[in-house]
């Protein structure tokens, strides 16, 4: 029924489907590490597998492009998908079940109640995505009503989606736990995403400038530097010198993302850009590892 050394995955595309398998693992005091994804997996993704993999006893991924989270303009028609690929990556990487539901199985209806995130989702991403995060915190709470995991884990690639989605947990008393991974990027230092698809070779090294920036960023506050207003024009304009198109930089704490004038290690440079059509965003805190709990972790790290 689950994966095993011969990687066989077991597939459900309904929500009746994930009840009976949750049912049975708890019969059998097996713990669920859940992985949410739009699909498309990369390195990114698997190290959230991994993780979970490591914490729990069974791991669920789900592969779903939640129509609900783009805006009328943006790329949902667009957004990659393979799922055969995927499959073979999560029964390589020892996945138990892949939920890869249709949008009738989660919106059998249009969806009337919605998941308000409230302030901090309009900062950052939320001002140029206005809608985004409660189509992200809406579908995230649905899947944790099917799933009903012990353990979900986000990766730190949408800082500000899974600081959310950690105050809807503490907010709406969900029982989860939100585990956060670290940013997994390509050797040159670009942040792996679904979307680095859309790049061709220009766009490609114009893509580079985000984690360029937050090198830049990070060098300078380490040489003294601690003036936001500085470390922030240093980021755009090595992004706008690449000829990508700035959404934001922003130095902010990391814990409700208020702008800090003067910067200390645990807070965090987020920024966004537009190269060609692609928006793409990235972050790296300014000096110490830093995570939402405050413990830290060694594999967050863009080296300066
Ligand atoms: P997505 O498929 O883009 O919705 O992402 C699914 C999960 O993978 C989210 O928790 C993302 O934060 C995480 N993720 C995406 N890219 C990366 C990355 N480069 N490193 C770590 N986690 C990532």
């Amino acid at each position: 029924m689950e994966n095993d050394e011969a990687g066989h995955l077991r597939v459900e595309r309904t929500v009746s489907g994930i009840r009976t398998m949750r049912a049975v693992w708890r019969s059998q005091g097996r713990s669920i590490g859940f992985v949410p994804t739009m699909g498309y997996l990369h390195e990114g993704h698997l190290s959230l597998v991994d993780l979970a993999r490591r914490r729990c006893d069974s791991v669920v991924v789900s592969i779903f492009v939640n129509p609900t989270q783009f805006g009328p303009t943006e790329d949902f028609a667009d957004y990659p998908r393979d799922l055969e690929s995927d499959l073979a990556a999560c029964a390589a990487r020892g996945v138990d079940l892949v939920f890869a539901p249709g949008e009738e199985e989660i919106y059998p209806r249009p969806q009337t109640i919605w998941i308000e995130p409230g302030p901090l989702a309009q900062r950052l991403c939320g001002r140029s995505r206005p809608t985004h995060f409660r189509g992200v915190l809406t579908v995230v709470a649905k899947l944790f009503a099917i799933v009903e995991p012990d353990i979900a884990v986000f990766g730190r690639k949408d800082f500000q989606q899974a600081l959310l989605i950690r105050r809807m947990v503490e907010e709406l008393a969900i029982p989860a736990r939100v585990e956060l991974g670290a940013i997994v990027r390509e050797p040159d230092g670009l942040a792996m995403s679904s979307r680095n698809r859309y790049l061709d070779a220009r766009e490609r090294e114009a893509a580079l400038a985000l984690s360029r920036a937050l090198r830049l960023v990070r060098a300078a506050f380490a040489e003294g530097e601690a003036d936001a207003e500085e470390l922030s024009c240093l980021a755009r304009d090595t992004m706008a010198g690449a000829g990508a198109r700035v959404d934001y930089v922003e130095i902010v704490d990391p814990y409700g993302l208020d702008p800090v004038e003067r910067v200390s290690a645990h807070d965090l440079c987020a920024v966004a850009a537009y190269v060609g059509d692609t928006r793409l965003i990235d972050n790296s805190p300014l000096g110490d590892p830093c995570s939402l709990d405050g413990t830290g972790s060694p594999l967050t790290e863009l080296r300066t």
